[in-house]
């Protein structure tokens, strides 16, 4: 290709897309794509594996820059390792991809569900009744990191939190009361749960185990570890393996809301100084990389490039007084340039070349193809044509009569004369152009009839057999009856 068609078409492309974009459709696809890379942005953060979203995304940008600077073989791998990729990450984050959809629903609940203040002064109530009344418990708060692994036994509860709750759950004579309680998603999820053992030596001797297992997590995770003493009524809570003392439930409250807003581990949140700034930004990103993908998705598929494509012929509006005769092309080798999408749609349609005919005359002629035959999309042009013109041939027909002659094969078996033959219909009435039978008288034979077989009189149904360019004028050919007479010729010799 010459360098000024390279930077013509590259200036087409540009046009194109820049057309594509400013349609109402792209900013639906647009906010769809981004709504769809933030909600899963959003769960996997919160599950902590954000970081393996974040190699995938990597992987993606490379295949983006990889395709637009049409590097060949890096765009070999993708396309060959794509789908068992995508099939490998859908094992693989199964139950993370359940979440994503699971919080496309709970999204809404959050805003007529408890609020994160409701549910902490809830808790907070709670945990000081139990204090109160010299209750022991543990309440965990899963902060960014996974938890599950630390985790042993229990039972799995998933309900709404209420203060009778809670109080069922410890209370001392409920088998269920050993261990603690997970706080996840705004829901109890696990209760009876057993936390791992503190590795460190820093809790004084007057904590037992309750207190030495609430720093055990705090130690191995991003939870916020809440211990009610049964033995002194105090509520202490567990961060990053800081042990601190709740003075009172606004405390105790306060602390809770802090660490749902520092990790994000609520649900996510209504409140306005999340909105301030977290989550446009994170909106923000989403709507870049879903518009970074589009325009990446848009000039590949906008992309100029030639294909090849055999098409057939098709004649049409053939005068009826004319007929075409001879051999005449029946089709055509095309070298298409256009757009990728829009040769992608020629290709799975069945694209065809018309040439009207209606103001031929008859003769041999020579008719010039252009794009005018071939409905093209806009964007697709005719680089190289093959034959760029179609010599064709037309004969007027006219009305004729013709016998038909029958075909007789072979000889009588010995002894038998042949006395007559007739044929009905004798004649049939046909269309056909000027030039047949010109040279010599034209007949329509039928179907051969084998004389070896015959050894008494037989009326036999044949066919008819014409040249290609007769047609019958009734459309279809007739049947014709051939009755065959024939005699003993010894019969005769008695
Ligand atoms: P308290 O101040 O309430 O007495 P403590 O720190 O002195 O607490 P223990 O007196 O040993 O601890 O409390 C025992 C209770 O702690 C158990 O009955 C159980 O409910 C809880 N507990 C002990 N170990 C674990 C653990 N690994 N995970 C969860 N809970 C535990
Ligand atoms: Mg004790």
């Amino acid at each position: 290709m010459p360098p000024e068609r390279k930077n013509l078409d590259e200036l087409l492309l540009l046009i194109t897309v820049l057309k594509e974009i400013m349609s109402w459709k792209t900013a639906l696809d647009v906010f769809l794509m981004a709504s769809l890379i933030f909600l899963i942005y959003r769960t996997f953060r919160r599950l902590g594996t954000w970081r393996i979203l974040l190699g995938i995304l990597i992987a993606v940008t490379i295949f983006v820059i990889a395709s637009l600077l049409e590097l060949e073989g890096i765009s070999w791998i993708y396309s060959n390792l794509s789908q068992v990729a995508v099939l490998g990450i859908v094992v693989i984050f199964q139950p993370e991809i359940r979440k994503v959809f699971e919080r496309a629903v709970s999204l809404r609940r959050s805003e007529t569900g408890n609020t994160e203040s409701a549910l902490s002064m809830l808790i907070s109530e709670a945990v000081f009744g139990l204090a109160q009344q010299r209750r022991g418990g543990i309440l965990v708060f899963p902060g960014k990191e996974h938890v599950t692994q630390w985790l042993k036994g229990g039972f799995s509860l998933d309900s709404e939190p209420s203060i009778p709750l809670i109080m069922s759950i410890f209370d001392p004579n409920s088998p269920g009361h050993d261990g603690a309680l997970i706080v996840e998603n705004g829901r109890f999820a696990r209760f009876g749960v057993r936390l791992p053992n503190s590795k460190t030596d820093t809790l004084s001797r007057e904590f037992g185990t309750r207190h030495h297992a609430a720093m055990g997590l705090s130690e191995v995770t991003d939870a916020f570890v809440v211990a009610v003493s049964e033995e002194r009524g105090a509520v202490t809570t567990f961060l990053r393996g800081k042990i601190n003392r709740a003075c009172d439930k606004n405390d105790l409250c306060s602390r809770i809301e802090s660490h749902w807003g520092k990790t994000s581990s609520y649900l996510p949140k209504t409140s306005l100084q999340q909105f301030k700034w977290k989550i446009p930004s994170e909106v923000s990103l989403s709507i870049l990389l879903a518009f970074i993908f589009w325009v990446a998705l848009a000039t590949s598929h906008a992309r100029i490039s030639e294909r090849s494509f055999v098409i057939p012929i098709e004649y049409t509006t053939v005068p009826q007084n004319l007929v075409l005769v001879g051999n005449k092309p029946v089709e055509i080798k095309l070298r298409l340039a256009g757009p990728n999408s829009d040769l992608d749609v020629l290709g799975a349609s069945r694209l065809s070349v018309k040439i009207d005919l209606s103001k031929a005359m008859s003769g041999k002629q020579t008719l010039a193809v252009n794009e005018e035959n071939i409905r093209l999309p806009k964007r697709v042009r005719i680089m190289e044509m093959e034959p760029l013109s179609l010599s064709i041939a037309l004969e007027e027909i006219l009305h004729k009569e013709l016998i038909v002659k029958p075909q007789m094969v072979g000889k009588l078996p010995q002894g038998i004369e042949l006395i007559s033959v007739n044929v009905w219909p004798e004649k049939v009435k046909v269309l056909s152009p000027t030039g047949v039978g010109k040279k010599g008288e034209i007949r329509l034979m039928t179907t051969p009839i084998y004389m070896e077989g015959i050894r008494e009189d037989a009326i036999l149904f044949c066919k008819i057999i014409a040249p290609s360019d007769i047609q019958p004028v009734d459309k279809r050919w007739p049947d014709v009856q051939v009755q065959i007479k024939v005699h003993l010729k010894s019969e005769k010799k008695h």
